[in-house]
């Protein structure tokens, strides 16, 4: 299958889709912000991590994944996880070159332990062993436990699609919990991400959202730039619904509260069961702490072909999203778009005008190349220059 979608490792610009109907507007960065080539910043990130003592393969890997996650517009998930993860692996929390080990091997059924490596190279062989054996048998079914921070989880179910399959994922995040069980006050659950994807041309269909209501990055980013938060997305560590970001960053902290009430929490509870026990990881109540960014994820893989055959299903794709479209929209809504259609909007923003990094990420970009013994004025000295 072709792959045209925008990616992290060029700043080609891409021809819009004409099957999207959202127009791309050129947005200015904020004064608080540098607009930063896509494709500098890969470079930038991937010299931070061989300097960390990365192969050039997994920086790049690294890189390209997070630099992603800040074109699809989750800046949550981008770059500014970059100081966490160099942290982590000083404190041997994450290890470089890491390859998966198979720990069990059933054909369709696959396990894989990824011994704490990176996320965004061991989901890639993650995925690798998962499309063969789906192509092989027409389904897989793969638990990959014990692996650092798999980033933004679409990227994986992607990685299914551009294969032509069809993709689910439930990852549970072993970390410090930040999310209140419905009901409850106190956190007990991660953002437990969950993710499908749904092979179509000329892109995939990727539905891909944490679990609570928001991702706590998305909170830090609102704490950064003074913003209040949506009404129900945080509880005070008193246990009453505030909107302030603050209290998520405060000790005792506050809590994140699941998205759709009982429906999201059931779905984190699904996340932890499948992704945390059955891939063969742990599960919250029994995660050491203080704690890495660990992730456990369950994926089934399979293709449309055993089904209803690849050409009716893309057929009952294009007339649901026919379907869809022709509802009247809401005055001042989005408009109506199909799960991974805003992440591509974003991207050719982006791609165009270039990544709004905070400065204060900028600034602690910087930091960490010093750290490394990188000159800082040799360090993404001119970053606003768009390539
Ligand atoms: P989000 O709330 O922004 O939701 C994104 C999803 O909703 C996408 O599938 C998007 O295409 C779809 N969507 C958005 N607007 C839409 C519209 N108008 N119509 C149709 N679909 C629409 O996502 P989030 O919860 O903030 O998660 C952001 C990222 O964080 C994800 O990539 C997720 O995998 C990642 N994440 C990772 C971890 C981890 O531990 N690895 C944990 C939590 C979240």
């Amino acid at each position: 299958m072709q792959h045209r979608r925008a990616r992290a490792s060029s700043n080609r610009s891409r021809q819009p889709e004409r099957r999207e109907s959202a127009r791309v507007a050129p947005v200015s960065p904020r004064d608080d912000e540098i607009a930063v080539p896509a494709a500098s910043l890969v470079r930038s990130i991937e010299r931070l991590f061989v300097s960390a003592g990365c192969s050039s393969r997994e920086a790049g890997q690294i890189a390209r994944g997070l630099v992603q996650a800040n074109l699809y517009g989750h800046d949550s998930h981008g770059v500014q996880l970059v100081p966490a993860y160099l942290a982590n692996l000083g404190h041997g929390l994450v290890r470089a070159g890491q390859s998966i080990s198979v720990v069990a091997d059933h054909g369709s059924i696959v396990g894989l332990d990824g011994g704490k490596g990176f996320g965004q190279s061991i989901g890639e062989a993650a995925m690798r062993v998962a499309i063969e054996r789906a192509s092989a048998h027409g389904c897989c079914v793969v638990g990959l436990s014990n692996t650092h921070h798999l980033g933004r989880i679409g990227q994986w179910a992607e990685q299914c699609a551009d294969a032509g399959l069809v993709s689910v994922h439930f990852v549970n995040v072993l970390s410090t919990p930040l999310v209140a069980p419905w009901g409850g006050t106190d956190t007990r659950l991660g953002t437990n991400p969950f993710c499908v994807g749904v092979p179509r041309e000329p892109d995939p269909l990727i539905l891909d959202y944490a679990t609570s209501k928001v991702a706590l990055g998305k909170v830090k980013v609102a704490r950064d730039r003074g913003e209040r938060m949506a009404s129900g997305a945080l509880i005070g560590a008193d246990g009453r619904p505030t909107d302030d970001p603050s209290v998520m960053f405060r000790d005792p902290p506050g809590a994140l509260t699941p998205f759709g009430e009982h429906k999201g929490y059931a779905l984190s509870v699904m996340c932890e069961l499948l992704g945390g026990a059955l891939s063969g990881g742990k599960v919250q109540h029994e995660h050491p702490r203080p704690n890495p960014m660990i992730n456990n994820m369950l994926s089934l893989v399979f293709t449309p072909d055993k089904l209803v055959g690849r050409e009716a299903f893309a057929r009952q794709i294009e007339h649901l999203s026919a379907w869809l479209r022709a509802s009247p929209p809401r005055q001042g809504g989005p408009g109506i778009r199909l799960p991974g259609e805003p992440e591509r909007t974003t991207a050719r923003e982006r791609e165009r005008n270039g990544i709004p990094l905070p400065r204060s990420t900028h600034e602690a970009l910087k930091t960490c190349a010093r750290d490394l013994g990188i000159a800082g004025e040799d360090f993404m000295s001119n970053p606003s220059e768009l390539e």
